[in-house]
């Protein structure tokens, strides 16, 4: 069987933070070493919510430094930004006349926005056909996500699906890749980690600004003495994430006895992350110094998928009858 084609993306909306990575980066990391990897910083995806252009110049190229510092090999993966392949919007189109209103109408990030009672965007209500059109234009088989986006997988699932049954087989229908252990990733307040919850843990925090993150996770007010539910503690579930095994079962095993308190679990927990991130924190240090680089390895990455893109929107218009 042929390499699989893998594909993901993360929005340039901030920071990456420990849910983007246990969630998609590490995951898509180890991917690459297992076929051909596309990776794709969502610029615009990100316009549904970021209107400054500066700062949306400088989160593209802060996640793409955050991605090859964790471990992306550019000489295996193919990084690049998604406006760099424009071809992508002329497929959301396509697609978006074949998508049912109630189809997007069900998706849980247009739900959540309308029953938070704000007025969602075209773009907001429109997104996961862009995230198809990600998708297909790249033929992809594998798309590692976290499982906020499995409902947006099934979407291109079901409109890949509808593309063959009408204009013949056009579209490889892919498939989602959840690490089943991270699939959610909890926050400081123990929701979902979400740059729009105000409640991440970046991956490169200041130490003092990542000690004080740490220390604010919310807890019960169990006493000192009192024993404690590991099974329900945002500690333990991120301390999970990064430590040791044995170093896990011995914070489970002290919550279950009690006589230690929360700022003492956070504190090994901030130890926990502090290491973790260290060796990514040097070889960022050293890829933030050359700005060439990072120029030269998007335009490479811009290069290498417009040679999937454009055969594939060829294909495509002659099927849908445009050519
Ligand atoms: P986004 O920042 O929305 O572009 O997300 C980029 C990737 O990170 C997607 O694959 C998400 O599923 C994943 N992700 C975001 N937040 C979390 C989380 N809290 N836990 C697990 N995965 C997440």
């Amino acid at each position: 069987m042929a390499a699989p084609r893998i594909l993901s993306g993360i929005k340039p909306t901030g920071r990456p933070h420990l849910g983007n990575y246990f969630g998609m980066m590490r995951p898509g990391i180890e991917w690459q070493e297992r076929g051909e990897a596309f990776y794709f910083i969502a610029d615009y995806h990100a316009l549904t919510t970021v209107h400054d252009p500066a700062a949306l110049r400088e989160y593209t190229r802060s996640v793409a430094l955050d991605f090859l510092a964790c471990g992306l090999d550019p000489k295996k993966a193919v990084l690049f930004r998604q406006s760099d392949v424009p071809e992508v919007t002329e497929l959301a189109w396509l697609l978006t006349c074949l998508t049912p209103m109630p189809m997007l109408e069900n998706c849980h990030a247009y739900k959540d926005h309308v029953a938070k009672g704000k007025v969602p965007s075209h773009g907001l209500f429109a997104y996961p056909v862009l995230m198809a059109a990600d998708i297909l234009l790249y033929n992809s088989n594998v798309v590692p996500v976290g499982r906020d986006q499995k409902q947006h997988v099934e979407v291109t699932r079901d409109l890949a699906e509808k593309a063959n049954r009408v204009f013949g087989e056009v579209f490889t229908v892919p498939e989602a890749s959840i690490v089943a252990e991270v699939a959610t990733v909890v926050g400081l307040d123990g929701q979902k980690m979400s740059k729009s919850y105000n409640n991440t843990i970046g991956l490169f925090e200041e130490e003092k600004v990542l000690r004080k993150k740490v220390m604010s996770i919310v807890t019960d007010s169990a006493p000192v003495e009192a024993p404690k539910d590991p099974a329900n503690s945002a500690i333990v579930a991120l301390y999970r994430l990064c430590a040791e095994p044995d170093a896990v079962a011995l914070m489970e095993d002290q919550f279950r006895a009690g006589g230690i308190g929360y700022g003492d679990f956070k504190k090994r927990l901030f130890e926990a992350l502090w290491d973790r991130f260290a060796p990514f924190r040097a070889k960022r240090a050293e890829l933030s110094a050359d700005p060439a680089t990072l120029d030269a390895i998007l335009e490479d990455g811009a290069r290498r998928a417009r040679a999937v893109a454009l055969p594939t929107m060829d294909r495509v218009r002659k099927a849908f009858g445009l050519k």
